[in-house]
């Protein structure tokens, strides 16, 4: 059993993390600023579980804050084991728009959380990294020795960060450290109770789908019919968002259980290994929801390639861990979300989980 500090726990995946941390007898500590999130999500995270964890307000730049946070107060012992970092900001168009803002704080959130953790000797870290850094892959399926580049500023603070955990680690071969590129999240707890809720219109197509499915949004864009793939549109790598959080405990474990004084560098691609094309996603969700989903094909969209999915081999061999869930269970709890909550967490009560749904 641990004490994990997650940052970043209030989002999307974090959340989803922070249940299953819980479920699986760890302690949990938040830090979040909920510039992108709200605490809705935790506290619906705590009624699940049945479990309680701790919410810190607070920003990963503020290293006076992580300071205390991470004190041990006198004892031997850190305060955590492990820390679990997602905060970040992830929006592809507005980190073109605004550069700074993502290198400030992505890169400079993670060196001062780096240097607490350092100066705590909390040395156990899992990373939210992304298939963003293989950026046009030269093939498909795409491995974890494949070249890596960035096509936008958000992709290079992704790049920067796994290329300075990696000087950490040679620089101090004790530390322990997990990157994991994820492929293309979606999907929501099957509860229905947490799931995604993007601010303002969806820039990724679960999402969207699911929006205009409900009838919040007309019509879907399909960016781009004449792509290199077998209906032309883009091909992606959807992992169910639960499967995702269960990777990050399956390196926890990999990560704690090395031998006492030895380190670890770990990165491993978290994907299904299966490319599904725009058009066959927008097929999966109208089963899921019974429903028409009205679509025109437009122009591509800028920085789009045409397909990206994952070799998922080496997070088999090495974290014995591998998705479980279908496009169709994706689809369904993506639904789910969708119609018990049509204002995301924009609600004042939390509805009650639906009957039949597994945690
Ligand atoms: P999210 O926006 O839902 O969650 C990120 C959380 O971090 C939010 O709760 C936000 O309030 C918090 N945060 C941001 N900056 C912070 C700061 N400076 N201090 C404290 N908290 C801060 O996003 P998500 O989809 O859950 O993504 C989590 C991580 O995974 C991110 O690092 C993202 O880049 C990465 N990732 C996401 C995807 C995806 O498609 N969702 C894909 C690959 C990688
Ligand atoms: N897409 C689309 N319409 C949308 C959003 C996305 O056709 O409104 C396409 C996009 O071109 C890509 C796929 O859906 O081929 C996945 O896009 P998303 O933004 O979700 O993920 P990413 O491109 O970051 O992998």
């Amino acid at each position: 059993m641990a004490n994990a500090l997650v940052t970043g726990g209030a989002g999307y995946i974090g959340s989803h993390t922070c249940l299953e941390l819980l479920q699986a007898g760890h302690s949990v500590t938040v830090l979040d600023n909920l510039c992108n999130s709200s605490q809705e999500s935790l506290k619906r995270v705590q009624s699940l579980a049945g479990r309680a964890l701790d919410l810190v307000q607070g920003d990963i730049r503020d290293f006076d804050l992580l300071r205390r946070l991470l004190d041990s107060r006198g004892s031997k012992q850190p305060a955590f084991d492990a820390v679990v970092h997602f905060a970040g900001l992830k929006a592809v168009g507005e980190s073109v728009a605004q550069p700074l803002a993502y290198f400030d704080n992505n890169v400079l959130g993670t060196v001062c959380l780096l240097r607490a953790m350092a100066e705590a000797a909390v040395k156990i870290l899992v990373f939210s990294s992304s298939a963003t850094v293989y950026g046009d892959p030269a093939s498909v399926p795409i491995s974890e020795e494949f070249p890596r580049s960035a096509t936008n500023p958000y992709g290079a603070s992704k790049l920067m960060i796994e290329d300075m955990l990696e000087d950490l680690y040679r620089s101090d071969p004790t530390w322990r450290i997990g990157r994991l590129r994820y492929f293309n999240p979606v999907g929501a707890h099957a509860s229905g109770l947490i799931g995604e809720d993007p601010q303002g219109a969806p820039n990724n197509l679960m999402p969207y789908v699911s929006q205009v499915a409900i009838g919040q949004r007309e019509c879907l864009q399909v960016f781009g019919g004449d792509y290199p793939t077998p209906d032309g549109t883009g091909v992606r790598d959807y992992i169910h968002v639960v499967d995702l959080a269960k990777g990050h405990l399956a390196a926890l474990r990999s990560l704690s259980q090395a031998e006492a004084g030895t380190g670890q560098l770990l990165t491993v691609n978290l994907g299904t290994g299966v490319g599904v094309s725009v058009l066959q996603l927008v097929k999966a969700f109208e089963q899921a929801c019974g429903r028409v989903i009205p679509y025109r094909v437009v122009a591509r969209r800028p920085g789009d390639v045409a397909a990206c999915y994952a070799n998922p081999h080496l997070a088999k061999t090495l974290l014995g861990w591998q998705a479980q869930r279908s496009l169709a269970d994706m689809c369904a709890d993506a639904w789910r979300w969708q119609v018990q909550n049509p204002q995301g967490y924009r609600l004042v009560s939390t509805p009650a989980p639906s009957t039949g749904a597994t945690q």
